[in-house]
């Protein structure tokens, strides 16, 4: 994937590992991802085009809190280069444009461990599929 949209980093207690770490925030107009830099646990986000009650709607459950950021980024919609604001959540991801306010809305879909896979062959049986 070539666009590049936003890409920064927010340093804070990974949920998954425990670590404070980096954790890496990538998004593009297709997904949005966030890597822990320690374990690399990752969440994925996706698109999601309607805005029906997203704003003003700021809920911490989850296991993690939510997180504001700015990031740069180059907006689609007016063309300008300049500051975003992020919010992440553990079921949201919303970028939005300072100048303009366009924004994009994403939410959770999966996430994954892409580091230490299991070790397996010693004691457990094949899967039966
Ligand atoms: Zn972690
Ligand atoms: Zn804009």
């Amino acid at each position: 994937m070539s666009e590049r949209f936003i890409f920064t980093r927010h340093r804070t207690r990974c949920y998954h590992c425990g670590e404070i770490a980096d954790q890496v925030i990538k998004a593009v107009s297709a997904q949005a991802q966030v890597i822990c830099s320690a374990c690399g646990v990752t969440r994925i986000f996706v698109p999601r085009f309607e805005n029906a009650g997203a704003t003003g709607v700021r809920t911490s459950i989850g296991r993690y809190g939510v997180w504001e950021l700015e990031a740069g980024a180059r907006c689609k919609n007016c063309g300008v280069t300049g500051p975003h604001d992020l919010v992440i959540g553990s079921s949201h991801f919303t970028t939005r444009c300072r100048n303009c306010g366009y924004t994009h809305f994403y939410r959770f879909s999966l996430e994954y461990v892409a580091t230490c896979p299991i070790d397996d062959g010693v004691s457990a049986p094949p899967a039966p599929w």
